[in-house]
């Protein structure tokens, strides 16, 4: 983001299915200095997920030993699989002023919220558990029926966490979900808090 302000955390969560990683790409597309944060997970890939740009693809140990080094901002277990948020590149990025999402489940979300209470939360929904269903089932993600049941069955329990967040976007139309996260983190640069810094800089060259 071209801007003045201070690094913004935004963390983005909802249900498997809500749409998170189709609205931020569409958002990413339009904004500099804005950032996905890149997450460890020891789930298999998806046919169409590239290690690094997707997730770093890892083993139970392996993962194990991320956290033992304290290498994790955050982690959760979900559905049977580990993920967690690599810390030194969001401490890295959002230090340098820059903006990093975060799309994590629930229980990651409340972790970064205790230790990054400047951090904005954004919770997604889908406009209906049949629309969500829907949304899972055509994804072909090569998962099998248990594995989809899982997640919507973890989809209710996370619905009922979405007061703990900053904001709600509901994702029915694409296009005005995009527009809505993209609205909430240029109004969330702009805080007073965030360009506090530049006004002081403005009136020192007064
Ligand atoms: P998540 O990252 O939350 O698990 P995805 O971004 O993978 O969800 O979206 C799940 C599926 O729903 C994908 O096939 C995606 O193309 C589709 N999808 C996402 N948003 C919409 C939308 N607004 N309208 C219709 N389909 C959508
Ligand atoms: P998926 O298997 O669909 O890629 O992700 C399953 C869930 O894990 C999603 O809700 C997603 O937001 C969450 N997730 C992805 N990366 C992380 C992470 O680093 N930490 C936590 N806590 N959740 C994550």
């Amino acid at each position: 983001m071209t801007d003045n302000s201070k690094g913004l955390l935004v963390i983005l969560s909802g249900p498997s299915g809500s749409g998170k990683d189709t609205v931020i790409t569409h958002a990413l597309e339009e904004m500099n200095g804005v950032k996905l944060s890149v997450s460890l997970t020891t789930r298999p890939p998806r046919p169409w997920e590239k290690e690094g740009e997707d997730y770093y693809f890892c083993t139970r140990e392996q993962f194990q030993d991320k956290i033992a080094a304290g290498d994790v901002l955050e982690y959760a277990e979900y559905n049977g699989n580990f993920y967690g948020t690599p810390r030194e590149p969001v401490e890295e990025w959002v230090k340098a002023g820059n903006t990093m999402i975060l799309n994590i489940e629930v229980i990651g979300a409340e972790k970064v919220r205790a230790r990054c209470p400047e951090a904005v939360s954004v919770f997604l929904v889908p406009p209906s558990m049949k629309v969500l269903e829907e949304r899972l089932r055509a994804r072909d993600t090569g998962e099998n029926p248990e594995v989809i049941a899982g997640r919507l069955k973890i989809a209710e329990r996370e619905l009922g966490c979405a007061g703990q967040y900053d904001y709600i976007i509901c994702n029915d139309d694409l296009k005005e979900a995009v527009k809505n996260l993209k609205a909430i983190i240029h109004a969330e640069h702009r805080r007073t808090k965030r360009q506090i810094g530049f006004v002081r800089e403005v009136l020192k060259k007064c």
